[in-house]
């Protein structure tokens, strides 16, 4: 991965990237910011490059820090002695770790130049803690930067919000999370299902390196391919690979995703929606679907695959028998044509 820089800042969060860079050109920076958004939209990417671009002995014309001197170096690997980085363990941010915060900056071992707190969770912060920076953000004179992260802005204390300056992180385009995925040589077909699945960048990564992720995707187009050969059924594909997608919640939920997105397809495929294609690369497969099946037909199949979804994930029911059921009415649509009249799986 190429390092972190404001011009790659811009293509994910461009109204953020353009305010702290502004105001850091004109050395009018404020010394508490608040990064406000949805986890994997790059607040941690950007509170380090912050903290990278104050204290970079070689920044370019852009600002964008050099990457490899001692001070950014120390700063990736989150050993610089000006650089905190603290996150809640367990359910709240302790008192404790913002005193020993404190204690380590007040150390003679301190370089000069800024200091960079940088509070991950910090809706998890309490009371106590909460007071205890507020004392710090109250400290005159001293070049100290404080760079709340959080999910809630709402659940921060108003008087901490009331000195910050606040930075909504947008969720990230899935365009760009398909583009970047492409990037480090996930295939299309893969990049396609994790970038509709998620809006978190580096779930999106985690999810790609993970082998299961793309053996369920591979179950769900072995299972359309099915209904095209004589030979393969695709409830017994599926038996064969049931503890896959049963294995947890996240799986199944993922895996129907999937099958729901190749639908969906066939129908944006019939229709000529070129734009709303969610696998690109497949469009051969999703076409000849589409020629054997009426529109009635294939928005009923969706209809019953997310209605299995949210009875996935809301209530206690037999998946292993649902996805028997939606499997035989799936295969009733594609191969015979026929509305799955049995009703809701
Ligand atoms: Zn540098």
């Amino acid at each position: 991965m190429t390092a972190f820089t404001w011009d790659r800042l811009e293509e994910y969060q461009p109204v953020v990237a353009k305010m702290l860079l502004n105001s850091l050109k004109q050395g009018l920076t404020a010394h508490a910011y608040i990064l406000e958004g949805a986890k994997g939209t790059k607040r941690v990417d950007t509170a380090i490059l912050f903290a990278k671009t104050l204290l970079c002995k070689n920044l370019d014309d852009n600002f964008n820090p050099c990457g490899v001197c001692h001070n950014c170096t120390r700063i990736d690997h989150l050993s610089h002695p000006n650089v905190f980085y603290v996150s809640a363990t367990g359910e709240q941010i302790r008192k404790k770790q913002i005193k020993e915060l404190l204690t380590e900056f007040s150390r003679a071992s301190v370089e000069e130049g800024p200091r960079i707190y940088i509070i991950d969770e910090a809706e998890k912060l309490n009371q106590e803690s909460s007071n205890t920076l507020l004392k710090t953000m109250e400290e005159p004179g001293a070049e100290i930067y404080q760079v709340l992260l959080t999910t809630q802005p709402t659940a921060l204390m108003k008087t901490i919000i009331s000195r910050a300056q606040i930075l909504h992180f947008k969720p990230i385009d899935r365009k760009k999370i398909k583009q970047d995925l492409l990037l480090i040589g996930v295939s299309p077909r893969l990049a396609s299902a994790i970038s509709e699945s998620t809006f978190n960048t580096d779930m999106a990564i985690k999810m790609s390196q993970d082998d299961k992720t793309e053996q369920l995707v591979d179950l769900a187009f072995t299972i359309f391919q099915s209904f095209f050969k004589r030979d393969s059924s695709p409830i017994l594909l599926f038996k064969d690979a049931k503890d896959l997608v049963l294995e947890s919640g996240d799986a199944a939920d993922f895996f129907l995703g999937v099958m729901i997105f190749i639908m969906k397809d066939v129908l944006n495929q019939k229709f000529r929606h070129r734009d709303l294609i969610v696998f690109d690369s497949e469009t051969g497969m999703t076409e000849k679907i589409g020629e054997k099946i009426p529109q009635k037909i294939i928005e009923e199949q969706i209809g019953l695959m997310l209605e299995l979804k949210a009875k996935l994930k809301y209530n206690n029911i037999n998946s292993n028998l649902a996805f028997d059921k939606m499997l035989a009415c799936l295969e009733r649509g594609i191969v015979n044509g026929l509305s799955c009249s049995t009703g809701s799986i």
